[in-house]
């Protein structure tokens, strides 16, 4: 059984170097020495999960545990684990220190396993409460060596941060068992889980996958095209168009049968049905009044199970409802009944990722849509979503002020002979929106307001990404109007929950990068109010975007060309 502090000394010889290959190099030397099911566990933890992808069971400990737990272990005061915290930046580099000047976890001698650290992770997804979970997380800790602590830590926090994606599993264990890396990759896709896929690699079975429904798929993502010619320089051949709805995105899992019981999604009449938001969770259950409308599609001809892509809006009879309208159903830990009825909605699906016991994802669009015409979507619950396709762009203006007419945020223009690509942001889907700028930002900190919000964190400042490969925040402006009294409840209660340090006796918190704004502003100016060099002049928040990770916010590139377009004073 192999030990945790060889999986540790791993990860820290991967975050040492910078380069892709030498970094699968060194996992694929790790991965060659282990037992079959120590290869299981490891791949998953390099690929950051803990469970394979279908498995709906998380370890669900949060930021405020983890404090409780670490400060106990190593006999310090919150405020310094705060204060170093905002200075690590990692909760397992903080754990790291914190016990490395602790003389007893110093002394201990690593004791433990792969197998143990797993099956505690496994008990820990078991437990409910937070003191429950606190418990177990400080005696686990309480156990490890101040390396072993920090990747257990880093695990619970759901990223190692060592520079490593899941395509670098991807590519070690490509190498390593000398198969080609686009079948590990699409054997990872079939099975949603990268521990079975190491092991079929391992055992030349990779031929042997099959579709494994109930784990989300990645999703294909958008564009913005700059201008029309953008369309006819991006797909000569012609193209779809299809409304833009402004909505949740979402994928459907459709199956017949009642499969494991950790299985995510619900059963209804012997079918199961999972939806997944955009952040690859599990929704099923906020938008429970589509789960039966959508078992019926289950018919005779697609008995064997459907995975649809699409959009959940908020509809009443044939009128779209506004986004904001949806949002009251959701980052809600439940939805009650009288919500479910004031905000009625429908699913638009406009994709189809398998169906007939075929993936489809390699098909092109022109005959994945042939085959999603074919499904009875047309209730009042399940819609397909509008789709024309055209030949030049001299129809777009008119479609474009249909499409707002209709309720809808604006078109996607699609390439019709496109295959689609999980995951990735091509230029073979380009978005066309609305007018005004907007970008999508998340608040770093929240500060205390005036007047009648004097009681909340209502005032907002917030970040875009440095670049696409650069994950690191960077502050770009401050804003609090533009949400309704309820919304600012949300949000500073929220903030409260997820501060990591207290600044002003509590009247400013740094709080957990992780809630996405969408905000739009007069213009950009280049500024030294903010570290990104540039700030927002009249910014209001035009929405809270539960549904975009922050791996999708803006970048920096973004702003300054937005920056570039206006020649402006500065507003330092
Ligand atoms: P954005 O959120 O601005 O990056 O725009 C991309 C999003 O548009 C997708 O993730 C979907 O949620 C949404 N969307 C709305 N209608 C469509 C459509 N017909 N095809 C693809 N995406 C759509």
């Amino acid at each position: 059984m192999s030990s945790l502090i060889e999986f540790a000394q791993t990860a820290e010889n991967i975050a040492a170097t910078s380069k892709r290959t030498i970094k699968a190099l060194i996992l694929g030397d790790y991965f060659n020495n282990l037992a079959d099911e120590d290869l299981i566990t490891s791949a998953r933890f390099f690929a950051g999960y803990i469970f394979p992808l279908r498995d709906q069971r998380t370890v669900n400990i949060g930021g405020a545990a983890l404090l409780t737990a670490i400060t106990t272990i190593a006999n310090i005061e919150k405020s310094k684990y705060q204060e170093r915290l905002v200075k690590l930046g990692d909760p397992g580099d903080v754990v790291f220190e914190v016990l490395s000047n602790n003389l007893k976890s110093k002394q201990l001698p690593s004791t433990l396993t792969l197998h143990h650290l797993f099956s505690k992770l496994e008990q820990l997804a078991a437990l409910f409460g937070t003191k429950s979970k606190t418990s177990l997380v400080t005696e686990l800790l309480r156990l490890a060596t101040p390396l072993e602590a920090k990747y257990i830590v880093k695990l619970l926090a759901g990223d190692l941060r060592i520079g490593l994606k899941e395509g670098a599993v991807e590519d070690a264990l490509a190498r390593l068992f000398k198969v080609p890396v686009a079948k590990v990759q699409w054997v990872n896709m079939l099975t949603g889980d990268i521990g079975e896929t190491a092991i079929l690699a391992r055992h030349q079975r990779l031929e042997q996958a099959k579709m494994r429904l109930f784990h989300p798929i990645k999703f294909m993502l958008a564009s913005p095209a700059d201008d029309l010619t953008e369309v006819t320089k991006q797909m000569p051949q012609g193209f779809a168009v299809e409304d833009k709805y402004d909505g949740i995105r979402t994928q459907v899992h459709i199956g017949g049968g009642k499969g494991e019981d950790s299985l995510h999604g619900t059963i209804i009449n012997d079918c199961r049905v999972a939806l997944f938001s955009r952040t690859l969770d599990e929704i099923t259950w906020t938008f429970r009044d589509l789960i039966e409308p959508l078992a019926q599609l289950i018919s005779d001809d697609t008995d064997n199970g459907l995975i649809l892509d699409g959009e959940i809006i908020p509809i009443r009879g044939a009128k779209i409802l506004p986004f904001q309208e949806l949002q009251k159903r959701l980052g809600r830990k439940q939805v009650k009944q009288e919500l479910i009825e004031e905000v009625p909605v429908a699913f638009i699906a406009y994709d189809i990722l398998y169906a007939n016991n075929r993936v489809l994802i390699d098909e092109p669009l022109k005959e994945r849509r042939t085959i999603l015409d074919s499904l009875r979507l047309d209730t009042e619950k399940i819609k397909r979503g509008l789709h024309k396709q055209f030949d030049d762009i001299s129809g777009l203006d008119a479609e474009f002020t249909a499409a707002r007419a209709r309720g809808n945020e604006g078109l996607m223009v699609k390439d019709l002979n496109s295959t689609y690509k999980p995951g990735r942001r091509g230029k073979e889907w380009l978005k066309i929106k609305r007018a005004i700028a907007t970008l999508d930002v998340v608040i770093t900190a929240a500060e205390v307001g005036t007047g009648k919000r004097a009681r909340f964190l209502s005032d907002y400042t917030f970040a875009v990404r440095t670049s696409e490969t650069e994950p690191t925040l960077l502050n770009i402006g401050k804003a609090y109007s533009g949400l309704t009294d309820a919304e600012v409840t949300e949000i500073s209660n929220w903030c409260r929950a997820h501060t990591i340090q207290e600044l002003e006796h509590g009247r400013v918190c740094i709080v957990e990068p992780k809630l996405v704004l969408e905000v739009t502003f007069d213009r950009v100016q280049p500024s030294s109010r903010h570290n990104s060099g540039f700030a927002l002049r009249f910014p209001r928040i035009l929405r809270i975007r539960t549904d975009k990770p922050v791996a999708e916010i803006d970048t920096l590139e973004t702003v300054q060309s937005l920056a570039e377009t206006e020649d402006l004073p500065s507003c330092t």
